[in-house]
C-alpha cells in the first residue's frame, strides 16, 4: 500500500491553522515520509485529486458560497475529513459577523471603514461568491474529526497528521486541546 494521499485547503480564516502546522518544524520531513501531500494552499496542486485522496482537511469557517464549494468538493473526495481550528469546528472569530446582517457587514467592510474614501463600495460583479450566514464546516458537510484551538497546537496538528497517515483516528482530548 502506498502513501496515504492529505490534502488541505482553507476557507473563512486566517490561515493561522495551517500557520501553525508548518511550526512542527523539522517533524514535517515525517509527515512528509508518512503521507503524500497533494493539494494544500502552500503547494503547487489546489484541488484534491479527482481519484480522491485519503485525508482532507480544512482550515476555516463556511461565509460564502465558494467557501461551500470548496468544502463539498474536498468531502466528495476525501474518505477522512478533519476539521482543522475554532473557525472550522465551531464559526470561531469569523462567525462574529452574524450578530449584524450582510449587508451591514459589507457596508462596514467596504464602505464606512475611517481608511475608505467616498469612492468607496460594496463589490457587485456577479462571479464573486455570495456571502452567508457563517458556519461551522460540519453545518455544511460530515466532519469525521475535529481539532479545536486558535490556532491548534503544532504538536496536536503533528499527532493528528501522524495518526491519520498510519490509518488511525486521532484522538483530540486532554493536554492536546492545550494552545496557545
Ligand atoms: S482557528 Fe484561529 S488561527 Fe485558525 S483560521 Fe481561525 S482565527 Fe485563524
Amino acid at each position: 500500500m502506498g502513501k496515504p494521499k492529505v490534502s488541505s485547503d482553507w476557507l473563512a480564516g486566517c490561515a493561522g491553522c495551517h500557520m501553525s502546522l508548518l511550526d512542527m518544524d523539522e517533524r514535517i520531513a515525517t509527515v512528509l515520509e508518512l503521507a503524500d501531500l497533494r493539494s494544500t494552499p502552500i503547494t503547487d496542486l489546489k484541488e484534491p485529486d479527482a481519484t480522491g485522496v485519503d485525508v482532507g482537511i480544512l482550515e476555516g469557517a463556511i461565509s460564502n458560497t465558494y467557501n461551500e464549494e470548496v468544502a463539498q468538493k474536498m468531502r466528495q473526495r476525501c474518505k477522512i475529513l478533519v476539521a482543522l481550528g475554532d473557525c472550522a469546528v465551531f464559526g470561531g472569530v469569523p462567525a462574529m459577523r452574524n450578530f449584524f446582517t450582510i449587508e451591514e457587514s459589507l457596508r462596514r467592510a467596504y464602505v464606512e471603514t475611517e481608511s475608505t474614501d467616498e469612492s468607496g463600495k460594496i463589490p457587485d460583479d456577479p462571479e464573486l461568491a455570495v456571502p452567508t450566514k457563517v458556519r461551522a464546516l460540519q453545518d455544511v458537510v460530515p466532519v469525521d474529526v475535529f481539532v479545536p484551538g486558535c490556532p491548534p497546537d503544532a504538536d496536536t496538528i503533528f499527532y493528528v497528521l501522524a495518526e491519520l497517515a498510519q490509518g488511525r483516528i486521532p484522538e483530540v482530548k486532554g493536554d492536546k486541546l492545550h494552545w496557545h
